[in-house]
């Protein structure tokens, strides 16, 4: 931060009202997370309320932690807290407040603040252009893509004293967000990347889109942008001053017209400024998109004073951005977390923080480099020990120079080694076990073999699941609802494939309400691995009740024989349950019907043991127009039966009816609570919002051998597979087994290679299928192949084979390794 506060300043800045006794303690960080708190006594916890749980319900323990100074919402009670000697400013808005001070702290910063925004690669852009910039300068940055509402605040936070330019990411998804962005940000400089269809339900047209996040620009002193986007360019130009416009484009007429040149390597690009100066730069990579990118980082870096060469020397050490913190299993059931693109302390935040959130395992082990950054280290490494205090490490590896300054401090805790060599020369993997292992390093370090090291051998077969496109997902569906109305997520099946205990982790970080499994074990294993959300099983037997109650999970009630069994098990149990009414309004698979109402109410008016945590019904059509009357009919009917119920259940009883689709297509029936599944997990299934979901999980497999094809052999079981004038097919580590469907079998199916379609060729086996490649002319055992993902949507594959795709998710084998990502 660029300067540290005393509370009676905060209190000016954001317009609150202080209540407690103000002291001189001068307030040197910012927490809106009560696991980020590095040092107490000097934090300034902002009590925010959103998605995540509501922050104020972490204060009793961020007290006892020490932190003394809060914002906080009206609603606060301080009054418990009056003995507590603790400051508290209350606010209307701790989101604004948190901005007030972001804003605050950015007009301290009189050197060039340079914006990205625009619907693709910002968050590249930002990357590229904070490498090339740091050739010649101290460069703060936005860590990951924290470019939302809170995200900017957190980066503009991270800025210090010695930095010479920050450059700060801007995202929106919905009209109306830009205008508090722009008040913190105030960039000098914007680039504007280009625009595209995300994201476009927030918006009435294209043109409002494009006005919105320009006025993010409103008082820069240069925009950039490429006049290859028409549409974009036309609103640029209309709405922003001629001489604070620099654009570039592949036509004449612009600042910097660029030529391109592929070459066996990379490409050359030319620019030729309006003076007729030209610039050659050489760039690693060919595509359109990278090229793109690369052309504003270079546009920018000029105007910001840096010469061609220094900006070719960036270049040259480009590294195409991963940016992914990858969780990975490790050997000996040890979890590890893939951070070996990370170089800077902001980075390193961030993965300490996802290392938080996992699940508690025996130990936490750093394994980290020296951080590649400006600046004094003795200052830098003070708060990397800082942060390594705060998160509890068991064990840290340090790799490089400076990091042993670590030693002294984290005596018995950290080994030291020269070099990534001399590491893994001492690397046993067997003395890792059940631990959590944050792998993170500069790229010079080479740290991507010590994850290799240390991984599971994963072969042939892995889904990876993006836990940002979670996040995503879940948000949209958040946005569709009121503010109030709970979410219950469905992890059943296997969380629709993608693995329930990640996903129900994630879950649980993000502040989901509920979960709900469809059998007891399934439950049980979440108990296991440290979820502690309250969750309903769907389908319990009387035979697992013991195990319902052992393990706080909640069992749906769907008869009166079986209200009756779980009741008399209580008794005899002297224990309580928590369980869920299934009120049955035409699906006709389980719970109570209309008629069976007066004796349930008999029941519950007996029942003394029993919590009713909820009733619901579940609809049978949402998702299809024309059984729109019908669904409204369930609807209609499920609500008088809970107008009957009411006043024989408890006021904290929650009635729940909208799945995925209905929450799109039911708004008036939210009820309490919503149940999300299918959504989450990135299929829009009434077709409505296709585009505003992510994907969120790719399956891929790996090519196992190459074989070419005389005319007339055939391919595979029955020979079904021919190719009449010979060729080459594929041999994919992928089967029936693993979940891929046999009706994928003679041509019905297609997996992406090197981007191209290649087309399934005879029938599916058990372990393997073959893919013609007879067009492919560079192709080898071992490359990727995608099953489906980005560019393969499950949509399209369920058409293909006459089924829905609930079913190709839910098939894909338990063998079939998961991997989870951040991006
Ligand atoms: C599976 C399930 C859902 C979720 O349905 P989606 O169509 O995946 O959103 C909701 N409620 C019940 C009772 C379910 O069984």
């Amino acid at each position: 931060m660029l300067q540290a506060l005393r509370i009676t300043e905060v209190a000016e800045i954001t317009a609150g009202v202080l209540s407690g006794k103000p002291h001189e303690v001068l307030l040197s960080q910012i927490a809106i997370d009560s696991r980020q708190i590095i040092n107490p006594a000097h934090t300034l916890f902002v009590a925010l309320k959103g998605a995540k749980a509501d922050g104020k319900t972490f204060i009793p323990s961020l007290i006892e932690l020490g932190v003394r100074n809060f914002i906080v919402h009206s609603d606060f009670e301080i009054a418990d807290f009056s003995t507590s000697d603790s400051c508290f400013i209350i606010v209307s808005d701790t989101r604004e407040a948190l901005q007030k001070l972001a804003a605050f702290q950015r007009s301290l910063f009189k050197n060039p603040v340079v914006s990205i925004t625009g619907s693709n690669g910002k968050t590249i852009v930002k990357e590229w252009l904070g490498q090339v910039l740091s050739q010649k300068y101290h460069v703060a940055k936005s860590p990951k893509s924290y470019n939302s509402q809170v995200g900017v605040p957190l980066s503009i936070f991270g800025i210090q004293e010695e930095h010479q330019v920050a450059i700060l990411e801007a995202g929106i998804s919905k009209s109306g967000e830009m205008a508090a962005l722009q008040r913190m940000i105030q960039p000098n400089l914007g680039i504007f990347t280009n625009i595209g269809s995300a994201h476009q339900e927030g918006f009435p047209d294209q043109e409002s889109k494009i006005l919105e996040k320009l006025a993010l620009f409103q008082n820069a002193n240069f925009v950039i942008y490429s006049k290859n986007q028409a549409e974009l360019a036309e609103i640029i130009e209309r709405e922003i001053d001629a001489e604070k416009l620099i654009a570039w484009s592949d036509q004449v007429g612009v600042d910097f017209t660029r030529s391109v040149k592929i070459l066996e390597k990379g490409a050359k690009i030319l620019l030729l400024k309006s003076d007729l100066s030209t610039f050659t730069f050489q760039v690693p990579f060919t595509d359109p998109a990278s090229l793109e990118n690369i052309t504003h980082v270079i546009v920018a870096s000029m105007t910001l004073g840096q010469s061609s060469d220094s900006i070719q020397q960036g270049l040259d050490h480009l590294k195409s951005v991963d940016m992914r913190l990858t969780l990975k299993p490790g050997v000996n059931d040890s979890l590890l977390i893939d951070d070996t693109y990370n170089n800077d302390l902001a980075g390193l935040k961030v993965a300490l923080d996802f290392m938080q959130q996992q699940r508690p395992k025996r130990r936490k082990i750093l394994i980290l480099s020296d951080l590649l950054q400006q600046g004094s280290p003795a200052k830098l490494y003070a708060e990397v020990a800082d942060l390594i205090k705060n998160h509890q490490l068991d064990l840290i590896f340090g790799v490089g120079e400076d990091i042993f300054k670590l030693e002294q401090l984290f005596q018995g805790k950290f080994k030291g080694f020269e070099s990534s060599e001399a590491l893994l020369d001492n690397l046993d993997p067997d003395q890792f076990s059940n631990d959590l292992i944050l792998i993170t390093g500069a790229r010079p370090f080479g740290f991507e073999r010590i994850v290799n090291k240390l991984q599971q051998r994963i072969h042939g077969t892995t889904l990876e699941i993006n836990l940002n496109a979670l996040t995503h997902n879940y948000n949209f569906y958040k946005r569709l609802i009121r503010p109030e109305i709970k979410v219950m997520v469905m992890v059943k099946a296997f969380a629709y494939g993608g693995g329930s205990v990640e996903i129900a982790n994630h879950l649980q970080t993000m502040g989901a309400d509920y979960l709900a499994v469809a059998f007891t074990d399934e439950g049980v294993t979440l108990r296991k691995h440290g979820i502690t959300l309250p969750i309903m099983v769907l389908n319990p037997v009387e035979e697992s009740i013991d195990l319902c109650h052992a393990f706080q999970l909640e069992p749906v009630v769907f008869s009166p024989e079986f209200f009756k069994m779980v009741s008399s098990y209580c008794k005899t149990h002297a224990c309580k349950l928590s369980i869920h009414l299934d009120l049955d309004t035409g699906m006709h698979r389980l719970g109570f019907e209309h008629h069976q109402l007066d004796e349930l109410i008999a029941l519950i008016q007996q029942e003394k043991r029993m919590r009713i945590a909820s009733v619901y019904t579940h609809l049978v059509g949402a998702d299809e127009e024309i059984h729109k009357d019908f669904s409204l009919q369930q609807l209609e009917s499920f609500n008088e039966m809970r107008k009957s119920l009411i006043p024989h259940v408890s006021k904290e009883t929650l009635f729940h009816a909208l799945n995925s689709a209905g929450i799109v297509a039911f708004p008036d029936y939210q009820f309490d609570m919503v149940r999300l599944g299918i959504g989450l997990y990135g299929v829009e299934v009434t077709g409505r919002f296709g585009s505003s979901l992510k994907s969120i999980s790719t399956l891929k497999t790996t090519i196992s051998q190459i074989k070419e094809l005389q005319p007339g052999e055939t391919v595979g079981y029955s020979r079904k597979g021919m190719l009449p004038n010979g060729g080459k097919i594929a041999t994919l580590s992928l089967g029936y087994a693993d979940g891929y469907d046999r009706r994928f079998s003679n041509g019905n199916g297609f997996v992406l290679i090197q981007g191209k379609k290649a087309p399934i060729i005879g029938n599916v086996c058990m372990d393997m299928c073959m893919v013609d490649v007879s067009g492919f002319s560079d192709i080898k055992a071992g490359e990727e192949a995608i099953i489906y993902g980005e560019g393969i949507p499950l949509q399209e594959l369920a058409d293909r084979i006459g089924t829905i795709p609930y079913e190709l998710l839910t098939n894909i084998s338990t063998r079939v390794k998961r991997v989870y990502y951040l991006d």
